[in-house]
């Protein structure tokens, strides 16, 4: 299996090696070669628009995780985020490499169950968690419900006297992200302030608090923020459990430097306690570069002087987060990497908006042609959408060359499946 360090495409002279998956390769060809699959291929086979990973990817990165912990201490839990990617696939897969799970909703809960993680090892959280999510975390055997409000407190108390819990803490500290992804800072609809801990932890009666749990946001660069989490948070009171939440940047564009899993973990254990078990809730970092969404180009329109419009059969329904949060993205043509084209990515939505990247540089696009989007495997297939009557793309593993439809692409008949 590929390492971390090991990009072939790097080797091939591709400065942008770092935002696709590991092990990724111009072939022969010349085509884009993702865990041993022809992108062209892959776009003939299976249709596109299309989520394909790199198996591979997503093993190294979980493992990079476990290794990094356990070289540097003796308790800790390496809590899968699968709202980035709740596919049963992943599940199954990071379950297999001895990871932990965070779900985030009942149906996330449900998949996660599903596809085989232990209950014991779920964290279930969420802002509004419905009577009916904590009766079926209590009734699965749920290991831990991470508390977020006073009304949560008394409704659990209710539902499952005895339940283990960790307490959601916003600590007032704001890394430097996008505002909708950052939920560290005090004016924040998620957990407990730090001037409402101390009457949070008193209100527990009937509940097993055994840990606290802070998340900063997401896709954060600047480590130094997480290097006081952990002992701000045992400040608070001791506690076992000591849950750092996720967080870490990747790479989107060929610009972006993020840092190394080791650095972000040496960050994590830069304050804790040696006599607590450290968790962290890693998403977007496990799977967000291990996946590429193919797409067909359908029109280009040239506005002279002004812009080039590439149109491809994807967009908004298949990558909110451009839309979302301005997030930036590249592009290539899978048969013919750099270029220097600068050209527009829209999607087919009718919406000015459903715009996937811009100012990227291409090879002379035209219609017919596969483009490859990296770093879409976090995000991208979980807030998929049905906009435009447009069914969701499949999802595709691909490893040594053997590619296999783990989800598949939406009919027609799928859109109405729940008219009643
Ligand atoms: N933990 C919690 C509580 C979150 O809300 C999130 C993301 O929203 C994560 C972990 C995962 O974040 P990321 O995917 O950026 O690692």
């Amino acid at each position: 299996m590929a390492s971390l360090e090991e990009h072939s495409l790097m080797s091939a002279g591709q400065p942008a090696a770092h935002v696709f998956p590991i092990g990724s390769r111009i072939n022969e060809a010349g085509r884009l070669e993702i865990g041993g699959c022809d992108l062209v291929e892959i776009a003939e086979t299976f249709g596109t628009p299309a989520y394909v990973y790199a198996e591979d990817d997503i093993r190294a990165r979980a493992r990079a995780y476990l290794d990094a912990f356990r070289a540097r201490i003796e308790r800790f839990e390496v809590v899968y985020a699968s709202k980035a990617f709740p596919c049963t696939a992943a599940f199954r897969l990071l379950a297999g490499e001895g990871l932990s799970c965070d779900v985030a909703s009942g149906g996330e809960l449900h998949l996660a169950l599903g596809a085989g993680f232990a209950p014991e090892r779920i964290y279930l959280h969420g802002n509004n968690k419905s009577d009916a999510e904590l009766e079926q975390a209590r009734d699965a055997g749920v290991g831990h419900v991470v508390l977020d409000s006073f009304d949560e407190i008394d409704r659990l108390e209710r539902i499952a006297p005895g339940q283990r819990v960790l307490l959601r803490v916003t600590p007032g500290i704001s890394p430097s992200t996008h505002a909708f992804i950052s939920t560290g800072q005090v004016d924040s609809k998620f957990g407990f302030g730090m001037d409402d801990v101390p009457r949070a932890i008193e209100r527990i009666r009937e509940l097993e608090l055994v840990g606290l749990h802070a998340h900063l946001g997401s896709q954060i660069f600047d480590l130094e923020p997480y290097e006081r989490l952990a002992e701000l948070l045992a400040g608070i009171g001791r506690y076992p459990l000591l849950n750092l939440g996720g967080g870490l940047g990747i790479a989107y564009t060929y610009d972006d430097r993020p840092p190394s899993i080791e650095d972000y973990v040496d960050a994590l254990l830069e304050s804790a306690p040696d006599d607590v078990t450290i968790l962290c809730e890693p998403g977007r970092s496990i799977v967000g570069n291990a996946g590429v969404t193919i797409y067909r180009v359908g029109t280009v329109k040239r506005i002279p002087d002004v812009r080039t419009y590439v149109a491809v059969d994807g967009g908004m329904s298949d990558n909110l987060r451009p839309m979302l949060y301005g997030a930036r993205y590249e592009a290539e043509l899978a048969d013919r990497l750099g270029g220097d084209t600068l050209c527009t990515i829209a999607g087919k939505h009718c919406e000015s908006g459903d715009i996937l990247a811009r100012d990227v540089r291409l090879d002379d696009p035209r219609p017919g042609d596969v483009l490859v989007m990296p770093a879409t495997g976090a995000y991208g297939h979980a807030m998929a959408s049905n906009y435009n009557a447009i069914p969701r793309p499949p999802v595709i593993f691909c490893r040594d060359g053997d590619a296999r439809e783990v989800v598949r692409r939406e009919t027609f008949e799928d859109l109405t499946l729940r008219d009643v």
